[in-house]
């Protein structure tokens, strides 16, 4: 089996590289967690939240944008977007 991380061929037998000690995992190294990163009730939840508080959308989505998980950095964005948004339609309606 080749190392994934230096390349060297290991024996099958053992569970790490020899060589540069690297887990010879045959699958995904990283383990996934069943639960989504962001569920969708909490990704609508803030989206719908943010149409009456915009800053809500803005505080969060700055939060999540920041994320390296890109379905957080999706939703982040979407709730910047719809905070400012619904932020410039509130000052315009103030604004009259
Ligand atoms: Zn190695």
């Amino acid at each position: 089996m080749l190392c994934k991380k230096c390349g060297a061929e290991s024996s099958g037998l053992g569970a790490f590289c020899a060589k540069c000690g690297a887990p010879l995992a045959e699958g995904p190294v990283t383990v996934v967690s069943g639960t989504p990163v962001v569920s969708g009730e909490l990704k609508w939840g803030i989206f719908v939240g943010t149409l009456f508080l915009p800053i809500l959308g803005i505080i969060m989505g700055l939060v999540y944008v920041s994320d390296p998980r890109e379905p957080r950095k999706i939703a982040g964005r979407l709730w910047v977007l719809t905070g400012c948004i619904a932020a410039v339609l509130y000052m315009m309606m103030i604004a009259r």
